[in-house]
């Protein structure tokens, strides 16, 4: 059996049938048999019980500067013409490390994406964001290989379709790909993207000023999963029609709700948990945090199956109160693989 509380965020005591570390793209070379789960860091991920299969866990590391390109996506000869650099890095270098390697390096793009967990394999998979930057919008190509048949492909960023919390790898089909590398191009001038609250006021000099605001805010609001296990917001916000939202606003004037260019409006699931009185509150062990209601939080001890009971209640309480069904931004795991929400 194979321990997976260390490769969890939400710190749940859960086993696999077996364990491999994956440190570079040849350890694939091994075929797979059986059900299989790949993981990175596990913070976005549900064990609603023990696996009966393999988890494969991706270490592949390494961070690779260059070439450098000018404005007009050529490779640049003069570095005072240079715009952009391309980044290619292992998928099991950490996320929040590569961005504060970066910015070492005077490299920007990501630092709104800062503190959040994870690999850099994983973050295509959910196209991960941030105080209003998504990591597909960066992303130059994607490197994965099939866990069955070892073929290795390449996608480019149109090709991995990124759309809010998704991507082509969560489509079916997909699913026994392994992101071996991510190539990113980013740019070499700082460009602040501060159009969301908290960061809308402040004047940021550099790429590590605006990381250390993003790091105060995130600290400031979300638990730390190496003290009280979590796996971030554990539901997507929900989109709505325009007509559902005068509804809304007709009670409930302050709802914080966020047009979209198709002309729909995305409304923030927190709020709409903090409405439906599910936030700060505690069954067993188990609770929702106090200072943002999105995540849930195993205050010390929780079982699998507590935590989807918790979960299944808070989005109860949200159908009672506004007619809404929330769905799982957290990637649920049982016995034979993945489930989805109504299988739990
Ligand atoms: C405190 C906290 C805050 C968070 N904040 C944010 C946030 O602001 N924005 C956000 O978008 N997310 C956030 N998250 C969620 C999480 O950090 C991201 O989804 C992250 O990308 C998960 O990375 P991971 O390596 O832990 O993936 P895992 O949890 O290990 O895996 C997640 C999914 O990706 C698959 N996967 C992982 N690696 C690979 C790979 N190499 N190839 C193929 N499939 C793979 C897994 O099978 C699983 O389905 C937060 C989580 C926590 C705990």
């Amino acid at each position: 059996m194979f321990d997976l509380s260390a490769y969890n965020t939400f710190n749940l005591t859960v086993y696999a049938q077996s364990g491999r570390v994956i440190a570079v793209p040849e350890d694939l070379e091994q075929p797979v048999s059986g059900p299989f789960i790949i993981l990175g860091g596990g913070s976005d991920v549900l064990f609603t019980e023990d696996f009966a299969g393999t988890v494969l866990i991706n270490r592949i590391g390494g961070i690779e500067l260059g070439p450098k390109l000018d404005p007009e996506g050529h490779p640049s000869s003069d570095e005072s013409q240079a715009s952009h650099i391309m980044v290619r890095v292992g998928g099991g270098v950490l996320l929040d490390e590569l961005i504060a390697t970066l910015i070492e390096h005077g490299i920007c793009g990501l630092e709104n994406l800062s503190l959040i967990p994870g690999t850099v394999g994983a973050a295509p998979i959910q196209n991960v964001g941030a105080y209003g930057v998504e990591i597909g919008d960066l992303i130059a190509t994607v490197e994965a290989r099939d866990v069955f048949s070892g073929k290795q492909i390449t996608l480019t960023q149109e090709q991995c379709r990124f759309g809010y919390r998704s991507s082509i790898f969560k489509e079916q089909g997909w699913s026994t790909l392994f992101i071996t590398h991510v190539t990113f191009k980013l740019p070499l001038n700082f460009e602040p993207r501060v159009n969301y609250a908290g960061l809308q006021s402040c004047e940021f000099k550099n790429a590590a000023a605006l990381r250390e605001r993003v790091i105060a805010l995130r600290n400031e609001k979300l638990p730390n999963p190496k003290y009280v296990g979590n796996a971030g917001s554990f539901f997507k916000n929900p989109y709505v029609s325009a007509e559902r939202v005068a509804e809304l606003k007709a009670q409930y004037q302050e709802v914080p709700c966020y047009p979209q260019s198709n002309g729909s409006y995305k409304l923030a699931a927190g709020w709409l948990i903090d409405k439906a009185n599910c936030r700060g509150i505690k069954h067993g062990q188990v609770g929702t945090w106090g200072k943002q209601a999105l995540v849930i939080v195993n205050l010390g001890g929780a079982k699998p199956h507590e935590v989807v009971a918790l979960a299944k209640y808070v989005s109860a309480e949200v159908r009672n109160k506004f007619a809404l069904d929330l769905v799982p931004e957290v990637r649920l795991y049982g016995k034979h693989g993945e489930l989805s929400w109504d299988q739990i």
